[in-house]
This record gives C-alpha cells, structure tokens and sequence, in this order.
C-alpha cells in the first residue's frame, strides 16, 4: 500500500516539526545563492531567527520573472559541477526558466515520482509505456526515473506515432500508462481507425494523466474509454516536476508531499495567506532540495487545501485538480472564466466528440464566444443539431454565466495536438 509508510502516514505534529526542521536548514541554504543572499540583506532576514512554519511569511514570493532576471545562475546553491542536470519550462513567451538539479536531487525527485506511482496501484510487474515528452520538459523523465525505482519495465515510447503507441501497448502488454488527457482522447480515435478495441484489446489497467488542467468529467471519460483507473498528477519544473502531488486510490484531492514541499495559499491579488478550503494561488517552498532551492514561489496554479483527513490513512494534506493557471483564465464580456468549466459543461453531451475548440472573436466592438466541437455520429435529421446546440449552449451558460455560439462539426474537423491541446484561440483585436 505503502512506498514509505513511515513518511505518508507520519503524525500531523511530527510532520510539522520535519517541515520546521527541514525549512531552516533550506533557508541557510539558500543563503549561498546570489539572488536570496541579496533579499536577505536588504531585508535583514536572519535564517536562525525562524522559530516556526508562519515565520516565512516574512520572506518575499518568488516569481517567474525573478528566474527570469537572474538567469541562468542566480539561483543556484551549490558550485556548478555539483549540478547533474538541467530542466525548463516550456517557456512560451520570452525567454524560459530553468531548473538545476544535483545527484541527490535527481535521486530525490525520482523517490518521490516513485512514492507517488505506488500510491496510485503502480507495481514492479506493471509494464509502463511513458508518452510524455522527453528532454527539457520534465514529464518524460520525471517519470522514467521514478517508474524504474519501482522496478516497473519502462517503455520510452515519448510522444506522438499514435499507430506506433498502440502497436508496443499490445506486442508489450503495457499496464500503465503515462499521457496528457487530451492525448489520451486522441488515441481513442485511433483505437477505432485500427478497428481495436481500447478496453478488450490492450490490457491497459492504469494512467497517469497530467501536465494540462483537465476536468473530472475528462477523467472519468478516460476511465470509462479504456475501463481503466486514471490518476491525476500535479507538479511543475520549478518544483521538480511530477511528484510534487499526486492522487490515492481515494481519487479525491491530491496529496501534497508536505515532507518535501511546504504549500501554502494566497489571494493572488492582495497576496494574503488564505485558510485551508479557500481557493487561491499555490504557492510552494521546495524543503529538501540542494542544487536551487525556491522559497515561495507563485505557481501560478489555482486550487485549494481539503484539510480533513484521507480515509487512505496518508497524513500529507490534499490539493484540489487545479482549476487552470491564473493566466489561463478568461475574460469574456466583462465575467472571468477557466476553459476547464466549459469542458465541464460540454462532458456531459455524449452525443459529442473530445475534441473541442473555445474561440474568442470582436464582433462590433463586443466579445463572441464561439464553441466549437465535433459531433460523434452524424444525423440525417438536422433538427437534431439544432436542439443538441441549444441544450450545450444552456449548458455552457449555467456553468460560466455566458451563452456561447455552438458550432457543430464532423468528426475529424478540429486540429490535433500531439503534445498539449490547443484549446483557446483567441482572435480578439486581431480582426
Ligand atoms: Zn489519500
């Protein structure tokens, strides 16, 4: 059941003094790298004045454009021929951040993908086909080294030759898997080109799906595609990358490795600490990381702390799925909305495919919401369309409080994304 009984199960208040310990010996740390020795100074922080977990909140975040400015090095605690290897975020606008790691780090992360795999079912005889990308980005790797802990023969398929992903899932018996949701609905379509059966011709028992905010109605559309369990996993380069949280058999919130990250959540606007149960912006301390350790960095990701305690018995406090990033989020005629909720919404149609498009245009100085997503089975009868527009149109308004436009289309129509789902396509001002 357990990867590291005594860790996950560990008394509340022992697990609190782990943290305490383990922050003051990072805070020390971090005093070797140039940008936090700097911030110390100007702010006359004395790591050996920390008493207990709330003194933190002395320090200032840490944010992207701080691993911007002090690129590529300010960040560092340790000589540069300690470091082992190097990881970025997929950095869409200007120049990327990147992440450094020692051996122990490396080792580290590895324990704690494993940790969080076994958690989920995952065992040595499991064969895992891994499909996330390779390389900078921390899916592919994250994983690798974690499944291989766990003594799990890996198949390091990467991402993309969908023919090929199906082919080594039945020639290998592959059990697990490892795949951005949307691709995970992609492969579906590929399933029925090659007249194969997801849940009769592969004996896929497991995923792990992440890397892209996706609902619970995404979730248990996967689950029920392929009559598998889906885990949902949480992490981002800055932290590591995978591993940071990740879901129990209980599939209900994600347990936060609090021995190794100290959470915390704020409003994103007034940057207040807010209590367990409120919804706001993770903010994360890495504890035990020696090549670049962060001390309140703003993910960015929104999503909240459940504080009861886990029926599985693991003592580490659970996150919400996040909600998207605040910068995904969207404002439509003057009301903020998260795509996520109109995946919702349009999840629960099962006359329509998985693939789907919001786009965002001016018309006559106002914002057109416009939906677009395939249809599954053409009708001859176009009074069907027209009633299933206005039923996802509804749909859509209750969940976001704004009616779209619903554009149906044949199967196929939509572009596919082999790494992650184009799912905003934001024309505003532009025509
Ligand atoms: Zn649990």
């Amino acid at each position: 059941m357990f990867w590291e009984k005594d860790i996950e199960t560990m008394d509340v208040s022992e697990l609190r003094e782990l943290q305490l310990d383990r922050l003051r010996t990072i805070l020390i740390r971090a005093n070797a790298t140039p940008y936090y020795s700097q911030i110390y100074k100007q702010i006359g922080f004395d790591p050996s004045d920390v008493k207990s977990l709330d003194d933190i909140q002395g320090l200032p975040f840490t944010s992207k454009n701080e691993l911007r400015e002090h690129y590529p090095y300010g960040f560092l605690a340790v000589p540069r021929d300690e470091i082992v290897r190097m990881h970025s975020s997929s950095g869409t606008t200007g120049r990327p951040t990147v992440v450094f790691h020692t051996m122990r780090d490396i080792d580290n992360w590895a324990n704690l993908v494993a940790r969080s795999i076994y958690m989920a079912g995952a065992r040595r005889s499991d064969v895992f086909q891994n499909t996330m990308g390779y390389g900078l980005f921390t899916g592919g790797l994250g994983f690798h080294y974690g499944a291989e802990k766990i003594g799990m023969m890996v198949i390091p398929s990467g991402p993309g030759n969908s023919q090929r992903q199906i082919v080594f899932m039945q020639e290998f018996d592959t059990t697990a898997i490892h795949i951005l949701p949307s691709y995970a609905l992609h492969l579906l379509d590929v399933f029925e080109e090659l007249s194969l059966d997801p849940k009769k011709d592969v004996k896929l028992r497991m995923a792990f799906i992440g890397a892209e905010p996706h609902s619970e109605e995404m979730r248990k559309k996967i689950e029920d595609s392929y009559d598998i369990d889906a885990f949902n996993s949480y992490g981002l380069s800055e932290m590591c990358g995978p591993g940071v949280a990740f879901e129990c058999p209980e599939k209900n919130g994600l347990h936060v490795w609090e021995d190794n990250f100290l959470i915390e959540i704020i409003d994103p606007q007034t940057l207040k600490l807010l209590p367990d149960g409120e919804e706001g912006e993770i903010v994360f301390t890495t504890l035990n990381r020696e090549g670049m350790p962060l001390i309140r960095y703003r993910t960015r990701d929104l999503a909240r702390i459940y504080p009861d305690p886990c029926p599985c018995g693991r003592t580490h406090r659970r996150m919400s799925r996040i909600k998207g990033r605040d910068d995904d989020m969207l404002i439509i005629k003057g009301v903020n909305m998260f795509p996520i909720q109109i995946e919702t919404a349009l999840m629960k149609f099962p006359e329509i495919g998985r693939n789907y498009q919001i786009i965002l245009e001016t018309v006559g100085h106002m914002d057109e919401l416009t939906i677009e997503v395939e249809i599954l089975t053409p009708a001859d009868d176009m009074r069907v369309y027209e009633r299933l527009r206005g039923h996802i149109a509804e749909a859509i308004r209750d969940e976001v409080l704004v009616k779209p436009k619903i554009n149906l289309v044949q199967p196929g129509t939509i572009k596919r994304a082999e790494g992650k789902a184009v799912r905003v396509v934001d024309k505003r001002g532009k025509n």
